[in-house]
Order: structure tokens, then C-alpha cells, then sequence
């Protein structure tokens, strides 16, 4: 039950976002941009945002040789480009928005560490850098074997090494907090810790009904855009995405860390890089899919193991380390990877199942949301 003065002032706005993560900031700053004068609210169920755009890796990356082949196996390829086009695109979009400076961003070049297993792979570089070629006006994989000892990895597991020129690095909580202040100095409210439980058009405008421990209250908007990425199932149970739970774990500084840059390793399935002294690790969600398609933002042992193995025996083979933090994220997947960009209808756009690379596509997709609703 709300009072007449609450009715007035506070439930009704021209655009509401649902989810703050990097698509729904970026939706709603592309929107206020256009249209200055009108009123915009992103309504969010966490007290942080509570998905995967601050827990992420922080690559600035559009896809590593292998996962690239693999995607060419079951995507056709015109969709394959287009999709990295959209993610180096978004990456060019948020270093403009933001700055370089403001989020760290660090144009380190990244690395693919290629085993026995993905030598074949390699074959296939010249094809894919050509492929590429109209995105980026030059090669982006190049060997770059000598390095292999210079970063420590062993000769024995590690037989290759290839650099890719056009990625880099961000610091993800800067990203975020630098979205989350550019929309507050441009008036959009940030309401937190609010869930949105349904919403419905009635033709005039569109009613989201939502709640949180205290209350249940109505918004009322002329448009939404649903941007809630892994949980997008419990809001529309017909769309056709999963959660795929992604787990990191960071070491302590580590005192003359020669590995600087982003490294991916088995079609994407594993990443690190260093933050400053320190190195993360993430991916072996293809230990456990079933486990992993799962919305519980906890680390499991089983996998957290495998990586300090993974740490242990490959990238940090010589050096003495200690793990200082663990943590987990979901993420969005489907059938096909791309996201689901769409109305559903006049009023009602959606924008969610970024995949493992959002941070890149994410700002792409925030600037379509607006283009569809226009
Ligand atoms: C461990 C990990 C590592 C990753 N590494 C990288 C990387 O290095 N590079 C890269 O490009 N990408 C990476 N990603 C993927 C990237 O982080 C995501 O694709 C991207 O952040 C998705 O952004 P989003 O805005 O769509 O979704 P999210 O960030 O998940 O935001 C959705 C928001 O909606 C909110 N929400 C959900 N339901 C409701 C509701 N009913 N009401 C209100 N609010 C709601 C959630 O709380 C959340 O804050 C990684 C992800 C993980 C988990």
C-alpha cells in the first residue's frame, strides 16, 4: 500500500531498467543520453550489483585461436565474425565511456598457452588471422614460443605459445563503480536490493510489481529493458538460457611476477592473468557442467582444487604462492552464443545471456536495447 505522495513522486519514471550490471547501466546511460529530460530508474535485486560484472576475470579479450575454431564448428561463421566484431566494438565503446585511466585498462597483448592436446590448432592460425583480417586491418595471432620460459611455464606441458596484439586488461570494480557514478552524475536513480518479480504491459505503460524484505511496490514505466542476464529464466521461463557458474581464486602479491598480460588456455575453458603482483585463475566449469549450471553464487572444492593444481604444476611451477581470496559468478549460456537481444514488445526490450565475454559485448548490446526501443 502506497500513499498519495509516494504515488506522485516516487513510482512512476519514462524508463526502467531492471539488473545493474554492465548491460543495464550501459542501457541506461545510452537512454539518458538521448533523452536528457526524461526520467530513468535501474532497479536492482542486490546491494551490490549481484551478477557476473563484478565478479569477473577483468579480460578485455573477443576470443582465443581455440575457442574461436570451436565455435566455427557448430556456429556459422558470418555469425561467428559478427559476434566478435560486436565484442571488440563494445570494448572500443566502454574505453571511450569511461576512459582508459579510470578502469585500468592495460593494453598488455594476451596469450594462449597450447598444449599436445590443441597442437592441431595452430594449423588453423593463418585461416582464422585471415578471417579477422577486415575487423582489425592485421594479424591478431602470432607465435610467440620464446616467451614460453621467460614467463616460467614448463616446456614439458606448455609447447606453444601464441600472442594475440589486440587485448588487454581492465580493473573490473573500477569499470563498474565508473558506470555506476556516470549514471548518478546524469540523474538516473539506482534503487538496490529490490527484486523485480513480474511486470506486465497494459498497453499505456508497462507495471513492474517488486519487493524486497520490507515491501512490495508497483513501478510504472513507458519502457523497460530486462537486463538480468543469468537469471533471466525466473522473470521469462520460455527463453532459452542457463546460468553457468564461473570460479576464480587469486594468490597473494608475489614478489618479481614475470607473467604480465591475459592468458586462456583449452578453448577458453581456463584463464588467468596477473592483477598487479598477483595472479587470478578462473574457468573448470567443464569439470562439472550439471553442477555448474547453477545460480548459487558459491565455490565448490572440487573445482577451486583442480585450479590450485592448475596454478601449481603449470603457471606458477617455480614460484612459492598462497591463495588469498577465492570467489564464484554466474554467467549466461545457450544454445547458440550470442545474446538475446529483442523486444517483447513496443514497450519491452531485453538484453541478456552475455556469455563468458559480457565485459566486451556488454556496452554493444546496452547501445541495441536503445536502438530497438527507439
Ligand atoms: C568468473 C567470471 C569471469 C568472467 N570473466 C570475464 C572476462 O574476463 N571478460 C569478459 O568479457 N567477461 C567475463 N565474464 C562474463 C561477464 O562478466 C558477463 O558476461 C557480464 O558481466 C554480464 O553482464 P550483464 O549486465 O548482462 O549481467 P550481470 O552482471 O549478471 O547483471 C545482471 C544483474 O541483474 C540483477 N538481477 C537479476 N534478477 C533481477 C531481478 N529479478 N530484479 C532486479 N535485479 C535483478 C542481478 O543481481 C545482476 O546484478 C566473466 C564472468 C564470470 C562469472
Amino acid at each position: 500500500m502506497i500513499s498519495y505522495w509516494e504515488k506522485e513522486s516516487f513510482v512512476n519514471y519514462d524508463f526502467i531498467v531492471v539488473g545493474s550490471g554492465i548491460v543495464g547501466l550501459t542501457a541506461a546511460i545510452e537512454y539518458k543520453e538521448a533523452h536528457p529530460k526524461e526520467k530513468v530508474l535501474i532497479i536492482e535485486k542486490g546491494i551490490l550489483p549481484s551478477g557476473a560484472s563484478t565478479k569477473n576475470a577483468g579480460f578485455a579479450c573477443f576470443g582465443s585461436l581455440t575457442e574461436i575454431c570451436d565455435d566455427l564448428e557448430s556456429i556459422p561463421s558470418s555469425k561467428v565474425l559478427e559476434t566478435i566484431e560486436n565484442r571488440y566494438r563494445g570494448l572500443q565503446k566502454l574505453r571511450n565511456r569511461l576512459g582508459d585511466k579510470a578502469f585500468d585498462f592495460q593494453p598488455l597483448g594476451g596469450y594462449e598457452l597450447i598444449t599436445n592436446q590443441q597442437k592441431d590448432y595452430l594449423d588453423r592460425t593463418s585461416e582464422i588471422n585471415k578471417m579477422l583480417y577486415p575487423i582489425f586491418n592485421d594479424n591478431v595471432f602470432s607465435p610467440a614460443d620464446e616467451k614460453i620460459g621467460a614467463f616460467g611455464f614448463p616446456h614439458q606441458t606448455v609447447k606453444h605459445l601464441l600472442f594475440n596484439q589486440f587485448e588487454g586488461q581492465i580493473h573490473t570494480g573500477k569499470m563498474m563503480k565508473g558506470l555506476i557514478d556516470l549514471a548518478r552524475s546524469i540523474d538516473i536513480e539506482i534503487i538496490t536490493g529490490t527484486e523485480v518479480i513480474d511486470f506486465i504491459d497494459d498497453g499505456d505503460r508497462v507495471i513492474i510489481n517488486c519487493k524486497n524484505q520490507f515491501q512490495k511496490v508497483d513501478f510504472y514505466a513507458e519502457k523497460i529493458s530486462i537486463c538480468v542476464n543469468a537469471y533471466a529464466k525466473k522473470l521469462l521461463p520460455q527463453l532459452e538460457v542457463s546460468p553457468g557458474r564461473g570460479q576464480v581464486l587469486m594468490t597473494n602479491p608475489i614478489k618479481n611476477l614475470p607473467i604480465k598480460g591475459t592468458f586462456h588456455m583449452d578453448r577458453g575453458y581456463y584463464y588467468f592473468r596477473n592483477v598487479g603482483n598477483r595472479i587470478l585463475l578462473g574457468g573448470g566449469r567443464n569439470l562439472d557442467y550439471e553442477g555448474e549450471t547453477t545460480t548459487t553464487i558459491k565455490t565448490s572444492p572440487q573445482i577451486i582444487s583442480h585450479l590450485k593444481l592448475l596454478l601449481k604444476e603449470v603457471i606458477l611451477p617455480n614460484t612459492p604462492h598462497q591463495i588469498s581470496m577465492t570467489w564464484a559468478g554466474i554467467m549466461a549460456f545457450g544454445d547458440q552464443k550470442v545474446p538475446i537481444v529483442k523486444l517483447l514488445s513496443d514497450r519491452i526490450a531485453i538484453g541478456v545471456r552475455m556469455g563468458g565475454m559480457g565485459v566486451a559485448i556488454g556496452s554493444e548490446v546496452g547501445k541495441e536495447i536503445n536502438s530497438l526501443l527507439d
